[in-house]
């Protein structure tokens, strides 16, 4: 049944940007909401996402429009001046993209542990409203996904949704892909609602944000002969922190045979082994971190469980990560 529900301002859209990694929920998310709202809040909806070339792991935007019943959305264009941004994965507030276009009452939502505040939280507007959530720690407390606990959030901070409405719409979708998360996914949602916080003084802008329009960096006429890489050496300092969808492989020594299936699996060998000269047998030494995607093949694949998934919290990467090219790291200065 549906309940009729008001839009805080009925003279335009209420749009919603949601900046993921492929993996994450975002897409689910928002097709989660757009349905609540059109099925059980009597509003008009749309909402459809943008994928990089690859969905896991890469950038992922999911954008949500309501509008009043009687105001068809004919508009299936990007949302650039969102008045509520969700971001599932904290390392993409170091681009100026994540946060492009926010309006200047504008709310944000972003998920990190207690106390991290990212530096790319200073571009927003002195005004508009900044809530963090640790989305991934609730998800695995509750073994649900951190989509489900982002929702909730989102629903606490926009009180003219209808909350249940929504969450029935979330139960609704698992009850037909996976029954048994329904309960999990409960649970998160309603953490999300209550769980987070609202961050003071984080933004230093004035103003609505400007936009941002991606052009390419190289034409048919500007592009170099033989589509070659003028940038040697790029793959070297790849960082693909923003990849990864929270989760971490841990080698744990004291298990490890050293039989190298886990190396077999991983597709950006990205495990690092010994090369001692006086050392008959190489050994797994760690991970690259650097370059891990976060696929978890490789704790697949360990028949002794000495490579584990565990959270990616702050510092893990630099106190755990192996370099594979520790001359260079050296060199560059880390
Ligand atoms: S698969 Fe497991 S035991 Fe084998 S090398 Fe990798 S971490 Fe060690
Ligand atoms: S999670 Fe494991 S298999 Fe996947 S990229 Fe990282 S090290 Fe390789």
């Amino acid at each position: 049944m549906s309940r009729k529900v008001s839009l805080p301002d009925p003279d335009r859209f209420f749009e919603i940007r949601l900046e993921s990694i492929g993996g994450l929920g975002a897409h689910v998310a928002g097709q989660i909401i757009a349905t609540a709202a059109v099925l059980r809040m009597d509003l008009n909806g749309a909402h459809f996402s943008s994928y990089g070339s690859e969905k896991k792991g890469s950038v992922l935007r999911s954008y949500i429009r309501l509008g009043p019943a009687d105001r068809p959305i004919r508009t299936s264009a990007p949302i650039e001046s969102p008045d509520a941004i969700v971001i599932f994965h904290s390392a993409l507030l170091d681009h100026p993209a994540t946060v492009a276009g926010m309006r200047a009452t504008g709310t944000l939502i972003f998920t990190a542990p207690e106390g991290e505040s990212p530096t790319g939280l200073s571009r927003l507007p002195a005004t508009a409203r900044v809530m963090r959530v640790d989305a991934q720690r609730i998800a695995s407390d509750e073994k649900s996904r951190p989509n489900a606990v982002l929702i909730g959030t989102l629903t606490a901070a926009l009180p003219f949704l209808d909350a249940e409405a929504i969450l029935d719409a979330l139960s609704e979708a698992f009850a037909r892909r996976r029954p048994e998360a329904v309960a999990a996914n409960e649970r998160a949602f309603r953490r999300g609602a209550q769980e987070f916080e609202v961050l003071s003084h984080a933004g230093k802008g004035n103003g609505d944000l400007p936009i941002f329009r991606p052009s390419p960096v190289w034409g048919y006429e500007t592009a170099p002969i033989g589509g070659v890489l003028p940038t040697p050496g790029n793959t070297a300092w790849n960082d693909l922190s923003t990849s990864r969808t929270g989760w971490l492989p841990v080698l744990d020594k004291d298990k490890c045979i050293h039989c190298g299936m886990c190396d077999m699996v991983c597709p950006d060998l990205c495990l690092v082994w010994s090369t001692h000269a006086d050392e008959p047998l190489v050994r797994l030494e760690g991970v690259d971190y650097r370059y891990c995607k976060g696929c978890l093949r490789c704790v697949e694949t360990c028949s002794t469980g000495a490579i584990t998934r565990e959270a990616e919290i702050p510092g893990l990467v630099e106190r755990l990560g192996v370099p594979l090219f520790p001359d260079l790291f050296e060199q560059k200065g880390g």
